[in-house]
């Protein structure tokens, strides 16, 4: 009989043990699952149409430089006397409402009718500044032309010989405006300009039009023609730093093989 009770004794332990064991692993469960929940809480929430945050949108920064400004009103039109610079402020607005409007930060050397100094030589400085100060991806400076030769007409781009970056850039930029404004491709030019010389990110010069030519300045003074323009060049500028970001991603493979 006391070899019977020990026995009951000792299942009766091994049950209670085993239970209690249980437990104790019914309580982890329960405690990893938490966790689990608390941790994917923490994870950043996509918003409910899919888009990412403002901060992952903002990928590129693009400085927008309208050239000249009072006093230097720059070349002026050939039949109304409406001189560049008020017409290259506007181009350069239209264009940053476009890029901002595909998540691109976008910088102003000027933003009124005013030059940044009216010492040109300080002027100067001062964009080279805003161009070389703000981790910009590129640089677009916005000028109408003019030519002795009045028939001479159309939209141009420049960049800085030896740059290939800057002339990939100033060819984005040619070919959608001129795709924009129904017009045939043209070949960009090298051009030994002052903020190409001294900006440090790629960067181009886009002549809208001439001035000289009567024609151009009638279309140079429309919003719809300024609009569809800036559209294209938006999109071309898209083209150059999309592409870049693709060979950045492509090269960061191939150093990782
Ligand atoms: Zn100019």
């Amino acid at each position: 009989m006391a070899i019977q009770a020990k026995m009951k004794k000792a299942v009766r332990l091994l049950g209670t043990g085993l239970a209690a064991l249980l437990f104790c692993a019914l309580i982890i469960v329960l405690f990893v699952k938490r966790e689990k929940r608390l941790n994917t809480l923490d994870e950043p929430l996509p918003s409910p149409d899919g888009q990412l945050s403002d901060e992952e949108e903002i990928r590129f920064t693009v400085v927008l430089d309208p050239g000249h400004g009072e006093p230097d009103g720059g070349a002026v039109g050939i039949d109304t006397g409406t001189p560049e610079a008020g017409i290259n402020l506007s181009y350069a607005k239209a264009l940053k409402q476009q890029l901002e409007a595909m998540g691109v930060s976008v910088v102003l050397t000027r933003e009124d009718e005013n030059a940044i100094s009216a010492d040109k030589k300080e002027d100067m400085a001062a964009r080279k500044a805003i161009m070389n100060g703000c981790n910009a991806d590129i640089v677009v400076s916005i000028h109408m032309n003019k030519f002795r030769d009045r028939s001479v007409s159309g939209p141009m781009a420049f960049y800085i010989k030896g740059d290939d970056a800057g002339e990939a850039l100033a060819k984005c930029v040619l070919d959608g405006v001129c795709e924009a404004i129904d017009r045939p491709l043209r070949h960009v030019n090298p051009g030994d300009y002052f903020i190409l010389k001294h900006s440090e990110p790629p960067a181009v010069i886009l002549e809208c039009g001439f001035l000289s030519n009567s024609t151009d300045e009638k279309l140079l003074l429309s919003e719809e023609h300024m609009n569809k323009m800036m559209q294209g060049a938006a999109k071309g500028i898209m083209n150059y730093l999309n592409s870049t970001n693709e060979d950045a991603a492509d090269k960061a493979d191939a150093e990782d093989k």
